[in-house]
């Protein structure tokens, strides 16, 4: 029997490894350290202000670049948290920031352009360049620091790159990109005259004690960049899918068309409600705070365990040196047997890398769980690595 062919980008892409490995967790009743997301409800201020929202807001389209109530609230939140001098009009809401990485392709790639990419890479970003037609061109950023190698870079740039995508601080590492990477990043942007595309979605999630600074804010780049943000990410409400872009009026305009054909809104009770408590620096801050101690405990965990951690700074991961840990196995078999022989999810960070060399020794944990969750999970993982060693 025939059937229609369906678009080979997908018809031959597996689900993405956070859903394969949460649907093991939820198949097992193993402890899912893989998908990021915290474990119990959000701030109740934004549950509060989300009640209040379903009881006295229209539940109807609200406006397609999003309630100026949330626009306004964004523009201030990154003027007070980061420097930023944005209007409104410089923010476009979306639905969550998977949406405004797919807006922003979209807007910028066209068929045949380059777009560089950093290994190890979120795992959207790749199929949406190649649907737009575009070409990734990944560069590796190399293990334990995964620091911007500017040679390669520029190795990496032909007449034909048109953007780059930034995801900083970086999910799976950790990492943050340092003042000299972003000066050096904004430098090669200004001469080639590429576009960044800034994930920075973990920008609110920092235990180093230093404000974000977006690539955004370098000079020349008001011009040459966007920048994206999650009200998932800031309040740990990972399913709300709210999340936004913001750029310069005229080029946030622009990717505002391609969100009009994706999602068109995002709900606008979700909308009010993220745009409250924005207003207010304490539920962020509380947020911040909270993870710092799970981080914290999930850290002490390990290495009391005799687990080798690699060096980070932010988002809701951090990394273990499997080999160094006391643990033979490849990363992809490792979260395999995880999941399966101990009833602990991680993610494999090869998952998250495409192309040569990809490192194959460090798997991701989660660590925004309740503290009794990050115990038992760590003691399962040494007891089935002593088992099995
Ligand atoms: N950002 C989440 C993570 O890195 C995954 C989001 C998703 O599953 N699409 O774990």
């Amino acid at each position: 029997m025939t059937a229609p062919r369906l678009h080979p980008i997908y018809a031959e892409m597996p689900v993405t490894i956070f859903e394969e490995m949460s649907g093991l967790a939820r198949q097992t009743g193993a402890i899912n350290l893989g998908q990021g997301f915290p474990d119990g409800p959000p701030p109740p201020a934004l549950l509060d202000a989300l009640a209040r929202a379903c009881a006295e807001q229209s539940h109807q389209y609200p406006p397609m670049a999003g309630l100026p109530e949330l626009r306004r609230a964004v523009a201030a939140f990154y003027a007070r948290t980061q420097g930023l001098d944005l209007p409104p009009t410089s923010v476009i809401v979306t639905s969550g920031a998977t949406e405004a990485v797919a807006s922003a392709i979209l807007a910028v790639v066209q068929p045949g352009d380059e777009v560089l990419l950093f290994s190890p890479a979120y795992d959207a970003y790749a199929p949406l360049v190649r649907r737009a037609g575009g070409v990734p061109v990944f560069v590796a950023l190399r293990p334990p620091l995964w620091h911007y190698d500017r040679a390669a870079i520029e190795a990496a740039i032909t007449p034909r790159t048109r953007a780059l995508v930034l995801n900083d601080p970086l999910n799976p590492t950790g990492t943050v990109a340092s003042a000299a990477d972003l000066a050096m990043l904004a430098e090669l942007c200004v001469a080639h005259d590429l576009f960044a595309i800034c994930d920075e979605v973990w920008e609110n999630v920092r235990f180093d004690g230093h404000a974000h600074a977006s690539l955004l804010a370098q000079p020349g780049m008001e011009s040459h960049a966007l920048k994206i943000g999650s009200a998932g990410k800031i309040f740990g409400a990972t399913g709300w899918k709210v999340g936004w872009i913001v750029a310069a009026p005229q080029v946030a305009a622009v990717v505002g068309r391609a969100h009009q054909f994706l999602t068109f809104t995002t709900p606008p009770m979700l909308q009010w409600a993220v745009a409250e408590a924005m207003d207010r620096p304490d539920i962020a801050q509380s947020c911040t705070a909270r993870w710092a101690e799970t981080r914290e405990h999930l850290l002490e965990q390990l290495t009391r365990e005799g687990f080798a951690l690699l060096r980070s700074a932010a988002t809701w991961f951090t990394c273990v040196d499997l080999p160094a840990s006391g643990i033979a196995l490849d990363d992809r078999t490792f979260a395999q047997r995880a999941v399966n022989e101990a009833g602990v999810a991680a993610i494999p960070l090869s998952a998250l890398w495409e192309g040569a060399n990809a490192p194959t020794h460090i798997a991701r944990l989660c660590h925004c769980k309740p503290e009794a969750m990050l115990a038992e999970a760590v003691d399962r993982l040494a007891r089935w690595r002593d088992r099995t060693a």
